[in-house]
């Protein structure tokens, strides 16, 4: 009894893999995949899934082509999440417990063992590693090496000395993200919420209230002119602090980070909000103005207070509205600075009252206040009074004058908020001295990835754009962290290579890593690997051997082909891997290729592990079988469009693949003669063929799916049916089983694998030599003739279906020679729009007339109609029409259960007849 059992078929195949895939230099030509590799703090999900399987289904189909492939895999193990995962697990975190026993089912007595971060990546490794390994994905595990490896550290160690000779280590002072709770820069990787934020300078402007200072923050010093008020948040408790030795009056919040901003911070006391309110404070550039109340003050936005300009912002101006629509403050009128075109004198009023705004909380506030923003600043001038610039010009030139004159001080803020690190801490800007960066500021090193980018195959071409852009807008990188895993830096050993920095040119890592270990690190100088991947000698080298097969390796397998990822690492990760490339690397040893990914939903939303919306990679296995889930995770979209995984839809993947398995067995024992359906069977075969090949090669797995899958189920559906009674079929099928088969190993590999033994195939499908079209066995003239035969019998089932009668005959009546004639001369045309006047130049068809003139349109018509490859054969083969229905005579009459007569139109009686065109015969049913 052979059932369809995808578990037993996966058992069967991972028998046979355990080692298939390991991959050494040969006299093959190699293909060299890599993808980034996880982090493993936590459970795969279904979006994971499709990550690694993208990558396999290529594998697999370049192995099957003949191609040396490599795919290999890691663990990235840097950095400081984990760390705080321990932490939260020893404190007995109720959320983060419920993570890791509920959803990603750690058992309890190796959950407690979690309490040291290196338990906890090594426990997720191994699990990543049995579930991709359950998945199919071919992998040379014998490569597998983790980020905290002493051998891996010695190789972080040679790169990093020559990123710094090459003078792109650099060390300063720079505001960066900073995690409090953690004592660290915090990485896009590292936080929860607001990896978009960029740290702007606002400008402290600062304001005397007796002996002490208000400092408002603005990025708009210029705008001091038109201050006609301080707004303050009257539910807010406000501090007095000593600031650099003199007194402020800021939010809490603002004290806080001022001290993490290179300033001295003591705390005097607190001032509730609202004993400000009313205050008189002044500035020498605008007077005394009054403070007044307002809840939209934030005071955890820069310092906490802010000026008001209610002539050129929206916000303040609907405000102070609000206000003395109640009869407050109505002496105070908008002082407008700024003269800019296509505005009143008062800009901000003109926009509100342009919008029809009403109040305060209306959604196009925000854009509104960029609008005016940006027209000021591209083509605002000030007013002459005010010194009479451009507003580019006069910001920064006021902003230096009140550093220079009136005490005023830069802050860094985030443009976005919130900004939230994996601990649960709002982030904040630090300053950091003694920081090291890597100088992706410089112009320089930007060229040459640049100039590296212009040769690169990027997949999709769209992403070219981003990659541009990243490049273009990197700034400098803070590359050193205290805490956390990973490799000590080499010029201050306190601190650590930052996760994102000791993970860009690993993939070379991999073309060594199963020898390396051999060696001990301790041997493992700079000259070592220098030698290994630069070819330099040095004297002296240990295990020279040893060494020497490492070199061939690196030079057989470098540069890697493709690298894959998702497209949110565009921005930082797959564009670093290239700064590092071009700065350690020859010419001819740069990446190839990259495929950018798009994103994972599960029903509709965004998958995400810390909200927990995810379906686990191993239970969808268990579920629903690895093939199943590979097959959707490929069929349902390319690989840069976002998919959705609806269970519902996943399990109809399961049917298909069902079928096919049903298919196959039911067919690859028949031993018929072959006829012309075979002839048309196996024509179209190599269609499917060489359309599954060019999807592949191009990395569109949905269109590969499609071809390969329901290209073929649907060619077989109609073999069938034109089988005559009694008939399985001909030995062609077991041609069409044996190619299929390959076709789809590289999706549904356990179940091919199992097909395959069952059709005496040898050795591994996952070796078998890849289809090839021959292109002797296309037969255009039989697709045609097929094609004409399965469109009457749609015709002639929907007129059936609209006249609603029980049929006693059919008549197919055939349209005559000459209608043949207009049929080529349109199908062969390039300009339609002429066709009528060039065919009426024929003395024949002048003398048919209005008959001639509508055979034209008509012809036209159905030409539209057709697909265009159909049109196309159409005009180069000619088939006739009354030989394919004599032909089919029987299989009609079988089909509809009543007598088919075949006539020529012109020799009918029928009124219909003459609606007969070519390649749709006019159907009468009686
Ligand atoms: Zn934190």
């Amino acid at each position: 009894m052979n059932a369809f059992d995808l578990g037993k078929f996966e058992e069967e195949a991972q028998e046979k893999w355990t080692h298939a895939f390991e991959s050494n230099p040969s006299n093959l030509e190699k293909c060299y995949l890599t993808v980034a590799y996880p982090y493993p703090s936590g459970a795969m999900h279904v979006g994971h899934g499709r990550t690694y399987i993208v990558p396999d289904v290529i594998a697999r189909f370049w192995r099957m082509r003949g191609k040396q492939v490599l795919y290999p895999m890691a663990f990235h193990v840097t950095g400081a999440p984990v760390i705080g995962i321990s932490k939260r697990i020893a404190k007995h975190d109720p959320k983060t417990i419920h993570l890791y026993r509920d959803l990603y089912k750690v058992p309890q007595n190796v959950l407690e063992e979690f309490t040291d971060p290196l338990t906890i990546v090594r426990h997720f490794a191994s699990e990543y590693q049995r579930v991709m390994t359950a998945c199919g994905i071919s992998i040379d595990w014998r490569r597998r090496f983790t980020t905290v490896d002493p051998t891996y550290s010695k190789f972080i160690e040679w790169q990093w000395k020559h990123l710094f000779e090459a003078g792109h280590v650099i060390k300063g002072a720079h505001p960066v993200r900073y995690c409090t709770v953690d004592d660290n820069p915090v990485g896009d990787h590292d936080l929860l919420e607001g990896d978009k934020a960029e740290v702007i300078k606002f400008t402290l402007v600062m304001f005397h209230l007796g002996d002490a200072f208000i400092p408002t923050a603005t990025l708009r010093p210029e705008t001091i002119y038109g201050v006609t008020n301080l707004w303050v948040n009257p539910n807010v408790t406000y501090v007095k602090a000593l600031v650099d030795g003199s007194a402020w009056i800021i939010s809490q919040e603002a004290a806080e980070k001022l001290a993490l901003q290179d300033h001295a911070v003591e705390l005097l006391e607190e001032i509730p909000g609202r004993d400000l309110i009313e205050k008189i404070v002044s500035h020498p550039l605008c007077g005394k103005v009054p403070i007044l109340p307002a809840d939209f003050v934030d005071p955890d936005l820069a310092s906490g207070l802010v000026m008001s300009v209610p002539a050129h912002a929206p916000f303040d101006y609907i405000a102070l509205r609000d206000l003395q629509h109640a009869g407050k403050y109505t002496q105070i009128k908008p002082v407008p600075l700024i003269k800019v075109e296509g505005y009143g004198e008062i800009p901000a009023q003109d926009a509100v009252e342009k919008g029809g705004i009403t109040h305060q909380m209306d959604s196009r506030m925000d854009s509104l206040t960029q609008e005016i923003y940006s027209a000021e600043f591209s083509k605002g001038k000030l007013f002459d009074k005010y010194g009479g610039k451009p507003v580019r010009v006069a910001r920064d030139e006021i902003a230096a004058l009140m550093i220079e004159k009136f005490a005023s001080k830069i802050m860094y803020e985030f443009d976005t908020r919130p900004v939230v690190c994996r601990c649960g801490n709002k982030v904040k800007v630090k300053i950091l001295h003694d920081q090291w960066f890597l100088k992706y500021s410089d112009p320089a090193w930007k060229t040459q990835v640049s100039d590296h980018l212009g040769d690169m195959a990027l997949v999709p071409p769209e992403v070219r754009l981003e990659f541009d852009r990243t490049v273009d807008w990197l700034k400098d990188w803070a590359c050193t962290r205290r805490v956390g895993l990973g490799t000590r830096f080499p010029w201050d050993t306190t601190q650590l290579i930052e996760p994102l920095s000791d993970s860009t040119i690993y993939m070379a890592y991999y073309t060594i890593a199963h020898k390396i270990r051999e060696i001990d690190p301790r041997l493992l100088t700079p000259e070592v690997f220098d030698f290994i991947y630069l070819g330099k000698e040095s004297p002296e080298l240990p295990e020279r051997k040893k060494l020497e097969a490492m070199r061939k390796e690196f030079l057989y397998w470098y540069p890697y082909n493709y690298r894959f990822s998702a497209k949110d690492l565009i921005s930082n990760h797959l564009t670093f891997q290239l700064f590092h490339h071009v700065t350690i690397f020859p010419k001819d040893k740069l990446p190839l290729g990259m495929v950018v990914f798009g994103m994972g939903l599960l029903n509709g939303a965004k998958m995400s592990s810390s909200k927990g919306n995810v379906f686990l990679l191993e239970d969808a296995v268990s579920d629903f079988g690895a093939d199943t889930v590979r097959m959707f995770l490929m069929g349902s979209a390319e690989p840069w469009q976002d998919f959705d995984w609806r269970n519902e839809l996943v399990i109809s993947t399961k049917k298909q693949i069902e079928r096919f398995f049903n298919w196959v067995l039911e067919s690859k024992d028949a031993a018929g003669e072959p006829h012309d359906i075979d002839r048309w069977l196996i024509s179209r075969l190599q269609s499917h063929i060489n359309r599954t090949t060019d999807a592949l090669t191009n990395f569109q797995t949905r269109q590969a799916l499609q071809e390969a899958y329901f290209g073929i189920e649907t060619d077989l559906k109609w073999y069938r049916r034109r089988l005559t009674k009694n008939s399985d079929g001909s030995r062609e099928l077991h041609t069409l089983c044996s190619a299929w088969i390959r076709l789809l190993a590289p999706f549904i590999p356990f179940t091919a694998e199992h097909l395959w033994k069952e059709l005496a195939g040898e050795g591994l499908v996952s070796f078998a030599p890849w289809p090839v079209a021959n292109e002797k066995l296309v037969n255009s003239r039989i697709e045609l003739s097929e094609e004409l035969i399965s469109r009457t019998v749609e015709d002639i089932e929907s007129i059936r279906k609209l006249i609603q009668i029980t049929p006693k005959s059919i008549t197919i009546s055939i349209a005559p020679a000459w209608k043949h004639e207009i049929f080529l001369i349109i199908a062969k045309s390039n300009d339609r729009t002429t066709l009528i006047k060039e065919i009426m130049t024929d003395d024949a068809m002048r003398r048919r007339g209005k008959e001639a003139t509508d055979a034209v349109k008509q012809c036209t018509t159905l030409i539209h109609r057709l697909p265009p490859h159909i049109v196309e054969l159409l005009a180069r083969e000619s088939i006739n029409e009354m030989a394919v229905f004599e032909a089919a005579k029987i299989f009609l009459e079988e089909e509809f259960g009543v007598p088919v007569h075949i006539t020529e139109a012109e020799s009918s009686e029928h009124a219909k007849a003459v609606t007969a065109l070519p390649f749709k015969p006019a159907i009468i049913i009686e």
